[in-house]
């Protein structure tokens, strides 16, 4: 097969434009081409009045002599090439009669464990996965307690659930993690096997949106469990024990509880994919001296735009095409007290939620259904923070306790919640009124999607305000800077809501080259809470890398060099 890349054609063109582009490009007679598909097709909207298409089209010709010639003919195009084997190689597979005695332990269900989990299983290894919250479809209704009747489940909520974060989500499936082994890929085909649509596989900004990542996870649940996987909920681990001294640690089981009950699992494998808002379990394994540092985040507020402003900034003319679909955008301020301000997951033709798994805290993230037809765009808007902002002991040298940035976040958490008055309201502001240092009083066009609800405040309070003042400073230098890229993102009934502290994790439960915790064998930190990932896609491939280590451990066979 030969790889065409970054095919051009315009937005409008018809689909039986393309293999004719495609003979073109190659040179080629029609009767040459055996079969063609997409895959990938991105877009260049740089000029809104001339939207271009960029394909990748994957090429069979009528004769492998011609493929050769072709090659030899293109051989200094780097946009004509083989197409690289991008399909999904294990490291080894369990022989008959492998024991079953000690199965590797995965703590969390979200798109680390879940990848953990399948890849394990599908090695035949069986892994035993222990979740804190609830299956998916009753997480859905806890979580709704939440937005409708402002009553919190600290064990099941947006953060812990079957599905991790990322079940209530935009579910965008793109990452820039640099994939030479082609792991997003093997995440989109399970995902498509599940039931996601299959154009996930070749469009350039892949999402799926809330209602079908339910069903999908469900079903990713089934292939396990028909694995011989199990998927244990309401298991909150609550210990681990590890055995020996000094170098010579190694984990040897979990302690979870369950509906009230201690339960021991003894593993030497345990995989920790626990999300970033797992505080209670990073304050047990600091405890227990597992390693890890302070690391740096982001916090700020939720923006909230009519999505036709967003439309019209990014696709001019062409806002609403089919192809093009809601429009979402990306930006970065460097504001002049140093610190960089910048857009956060957002989310077109979505809303805004309430993302806490603590009581009488405010978090707020966002969300979209697959259509991305809500009124209103909303991103997060944050500034970046480093261990020395949050240190909490006024020393201004020395080491950051690796817990200090979750007390940090908590401090603005409360705050934002006493802000809003309470039931997990939040605090709110108009951009024109938060730009000119003003309580606002009324919404204007702009009504935000936030539930239960948004009090309008003034979010800069001198002694009271919602955020450092390093980052109020930064965000009203920033918001009239993005205006000059989006035209209408500092309009005056914009609204602001917050606040948004779970970026990504607050600190790294640092692992070696070998995936293992640098001072407990066995324990293998993954994904967002450990710090090696922050989104569904780049948890769900880190998921795979440690389950490929920890199958390589397992089944005694080399792991991936
Ligand atoms: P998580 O998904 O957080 O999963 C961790 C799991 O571990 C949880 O289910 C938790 O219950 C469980 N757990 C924690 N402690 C314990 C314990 N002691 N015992 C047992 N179980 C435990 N990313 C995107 O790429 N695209 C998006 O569109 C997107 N939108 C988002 C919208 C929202 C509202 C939120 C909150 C996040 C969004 N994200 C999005 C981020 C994404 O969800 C996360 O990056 C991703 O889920 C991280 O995966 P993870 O498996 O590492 O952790």
């Amino acid at each position: 097969m030969l790889r065409i890349t970054e095919l051009r054609l315009p937005l409008n063109h018809a689909e039986g434009e393309l293999r004719p582009a495609v003979v073109q490009r190659l040179g080629i007679q029609d009767a040459d081409l055996k079969s063609f598909h997409v895959f990938r097709r991105g877009y260049d909207a740089r000029k809104k009045t001339n939207i271009i298409l960029s394909y990748t089209i994957d090429c069979e010709l009528a004769t492998e002599a011609l493929e050769s010639a072709l090659l030899a003919r293109f051989q200094g195009d780097h946009q004509i090439r083989v197409t690289p084997d991008t399909s999904y190689k294990f490291v080894g597979h369990a022989p008959a009669g492998f024991p079953q005695d000690k199965r590797p332990v995965v703590i969390g269900f979200g798109p680390c464990g879940i990848f953990a989990a399948l890849i394990l299983a599908q090695m035949g290894l069986r892994p035993i996965v222990l979740e804190r919250g609830k299956q998916v479809r009753e997480r859905t209704k806890d979580t709704w307690g939440l937005w409708r009747k402002q009553q919190l489940n600290p064990e099941s909520n947006v953060q812990f659930g079957e599905g991790g974060a990322g079940t209530f989500s935009d579910g965008k499936l793109y990452s820039q993690i640099s994939d030479p082994r082609h792991l997003t890929r093997k995440v989109l085909t399970e995902f498509v096997k599940a039931g996601a649509p299959e154009e996930i596989l070749f469009v350039s900004k892949p999402h799926i949106g809330t209602f079908r990542l339910v069903s999908m996870v469900e079903k990713i649940r089934e292939d396990i469990e028909a694995l011989g996987g199990e998927i244990r909920f309401q298991h909150h681990v609550t210990d681990v024990l590890i055995e020996g001294e000094g170098d010579q640690r190694h984990v040897r089981g979990v302690v979870a509880e369950f509906l009230g009950q201690r339960i021991e699992l003894r593993t030497d494998h345990v995989v920790l994919a626990l999300g970033h808002s797992a505080r209670d379990t990073f304050t047990m394994l600091h405890g227990r001296g597992v390693y890890m540092e302070a690391k740096p985040f982001s916090i700020g507020y939720r923006i909230e735009h009519p999505q036709s402003i967003i439309d019209r900034a990014r696709f001019g003319p062409n806002a609403g095409h089919e192809i093009l679909g809601a429009a979402d955008y990306k930006l970065v301020h460097h504001a002049s007290n140093g610190r960089a301000v910048y857009s956060f997951c957002m989310c077109p033709g979505g809303t805004v939620v309430a993302a806490t798994s603590e009581p009488n805290r405010v978090v707020t993230n966002g969300m979209s259904q697959y259509s991305r037809n809500e009124r209103n765009a909303n991103a997060g808007i944050v500034v970046a923070i480093s261990p020395q902002d949050y240190r909490q002991d006024g020393q201004t040298e020395g080491p950051v306790s690796p817990l200090d940035g979750m007390a940090f976040q908590r401090i603005w958490e409360s705050r934002a919640y006493e802000l809003g008055g309470g039931g997990y309201i939040a605090p709110g502001s108009l951009v024109g009124d938060f730009v000119k240092r003003q309580r606002s009083s009324d919404f204007g066009s702009v009504m935000p999607s936030y539930k239960p609800g948004v009090n309008l405040v003034d979010l800069a309070e001198p002694g009271r305000g919602s955020l450092p003042d390093y980052c109020l400073d930064a965000i009203r230098e920033a918001l009239p800077a993005f205006e000059k890229q989006i035209k209408g993102f500092s309009m005056p009934d914009a609204v602001l809501t917050g606040v948004e502290t779970r970026t990504s994790s607050p600190l790294r439960i640092t692992r070696g080259r070998d995936y293992q915790s640098l001072n407990v064998q066995g324990l293998y930190p993954a994904g967002e809470g450990a710090g090696y990932a922050g989104g569904i896609m780049s948890a769900g491939v880190d998921g795979i890398e440690v389950a490929e280590a920890v199958g390589a451990s397992m089944l005694g066979v080399p792991p991936v060099a």
